[in-house]
């Protein structure tokens, strides 16, 4: 299986090639030159194996220039039992009332309790194998923009990973306290946490731009170094997330819930469009989902853009209780234009160009027709994300983050209106006590402590859930990284953090 860029067809890698380099040469993001297809037949054999097994067969698919045991090697040690708590590393919760069937995947049981930990617990052994494959024994610098879950999940996934240094940037006022204690007691010898005087976008285009730099980029060719990403721009990023949209499907089949055919719908809390996405792909690669409800919260660009055909980004930002969704320039939309308007390179090219010259973009009536036909776009602002965290809990007794919360809203304001019963999956993508302070807000009426540690205990206190280890344990480390810069101060930090000034 060959990759082209969204911005030039002309451009083909293998997916080694992809996954080390991340972004292509002049911007555009590789994207896979056909999908694999599956039968009911293949659903049914899929139902039949566990998780690891499902992301081996998929993954398979796509990575076709790794060996099988490269492969094998790669699941079994992303998805370990002990990283997980479990064999399944995204059970299901269900809540279904009259009018709404709720699937609730949850895909934060990993080690940094967000769902970035399904992707990245494996990318670094792809990119590992993938830069032995195409780069020899060059070291990977792994630069990561963050709207607070990615950095910590990337950190710990590649810390003390040989051949790899990694450097993540934040938005100094744009993650949550926990957040930020998770990324500023990281440990590891190859790692470097940075906040930026900025918000997300900030950060992405700060790190897209050094990416693109040619002068950087040689300065790094002779010290032996190559940039990696391992943001959802990176296609080993949004590969492993295919898997569990197939795996919750065969999990509601086995389950019960559903038969094998039936019609599913997906909705997800999105930001960057990598999650929503990997959906898409499953359902072009044969997973019968319906509708793709594209859940926002007040930077609501995606909303507009799916009701408008209109892209723009140039509106207020606003800094939500739902940090990891504040995003106003979401990356792997540029994936989705290309396959919308079948494959135009030329098309998506002059959208992105007209996206970062004017801020906007409008996609042709066609296009829109078909972003009509899957996509469901709504948005949630903070007063009722905590509504709807107060009601879940009362109601249904299930405490779920802020980010889960929107979603949610998000889903239920679609079935109100268009009455569509179909059983849905909702992405369940942060454990609640990464946002202590919303979450307990919502579900308590006495008066909130201080400290971020208090809060966690007085919501595990009040709901009778347990805080999980690796966030109870924050408390007591040493923090380690505490570095400000501004924008354009990014480049000077990154040589500055190789030492090749
Ligand atoms: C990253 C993140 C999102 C948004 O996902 P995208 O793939 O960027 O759309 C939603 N919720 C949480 C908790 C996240 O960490």
């Amino acid at each position: 299986m060959k990759y082209n860029s969204t911005r030039n067809k002309n451009t083909v890698v293998s997916a080694a090639q992809a996954i080390s380099q991340g972004i292509s040469e002049e911007g555009g993001l590789f994207v896979p030159q056909e999908l694999p297809k599956y039968s009911a037949d293949d659903l049914k054999a899929l139902a039949q194996t566990d998780y690891k097994g499902r992301a081996k067969k998929i993954m398979g698919d796509y990575l076709s220039d790794f060996t099988a045991e490269e492969i094998s090697e790669s699941v079994d040690a992303a998805y370990a039992a002990e990283k997980f708590g479990s064999d399944n590393p995204c059970p299901i919760s269900y809540i279904e009332s009259k009018d709404t069937k709720m699937s609730l995947l949850e895909l934060w049981h990993g080690p940094t309790s967000a769902f970035k930990d399904m992707a990245l617990q494996i990318l670094p052994h792809l990119l590992t194998k993938s830069m032995k494959k195409t780069a020899g024994d060059k070291k990977a610098v792994i630069l990561v923009a963050t709207s607070g879950d990615t950095g910590k999940a990337a950190l710990e996934g590649f810390k003390d990973v040989d051949g790899t240094e990694i450097m993540v940037f934040y938005p100094v006022d744009g993650v949550s306290p926990m957040q930020k204690r998770q990324m500023a007691t990281q440990k590891g010898e190859n790692v470097n946490v940075i906040a930026i005087k900025g918000n997300f976008d900030d950060a992405q285009t700060g790190v897209k731009k050094i990416f693109t730099n040619a002068d950087i980029k040689k300065k790094l060719a002779d010290n032996s170094m190559l940039f990696s990403s391992a943001n959802s721009i990176n296609w080993g990023r949004l590969l492993p997330q295919i898997v569990y949209y197939f795996s919750a499907y065969c999990d509601m089949v086995n389950e019960g819930k559903i038969n094998l055919g039936d019609k599913i719908n997906v909705a997800v809390p999105t930001g960057n469009f990598g999650n929503i996405l990997a959906a898409f792909y499953a359902m072009n690669m044969g997973l019968p989902i319906a509708k793709f409800i594209c859940a926002s919260n007040s930077n609501n660009v995606l909303t507009d853009f799916i009701r408008t055909g209109t892209y723009d980004r140039k509106r207020k930002f606003y800094t939500t209780i739902s940090p990891s969704m504040d995003i106003l320039v979401s990356s792997n939309l540029e994936r989705l234009l290309y396959h919308l308007t079948g494959c135009n390179d030329a098309k998506v090219a002059e959208f992105m160009k007209s996206l970062s010259e004017n801020g906007a973009y409008t996609v042709d009536a066609d296009v829109k027709a078909e972003l009509e036909k899957y996509f469901w776009g709504g948005c949630c602002d903070d007063e009722n994300t905590v509504k709807t965290i107060s009601e879940l809990y009362k109601e249904e007794n299930y405490l779920a983050d802020t980010h889960t919360a929107v979603a949610v809203n998000v889903y239920k304001q679609y079935a109100a209106q268009t009455g569509d019963k179909t059983p849905t999956v909702i992405a369940s993508t942060a454990s609640p006590y990464k946002f202590a302070k919303a979450v307990l807000g919502a579900v308590s009426d006495e008066t909130l402590p201080s400290d971020e540690f208090e809060m966690v205990n007085a919501l595990s206190a009040k709901t009778n859930t347990t805080v999980p280890a690796p966030l109870a344990a924050l408390k007591d480390l040493e923090e380690r990284f505490n570095t400000t810069c501004e924008v354009d101060e990014m480049p000077q930090v990154v040589l500055g953090s190789l030492g090749i000034c």
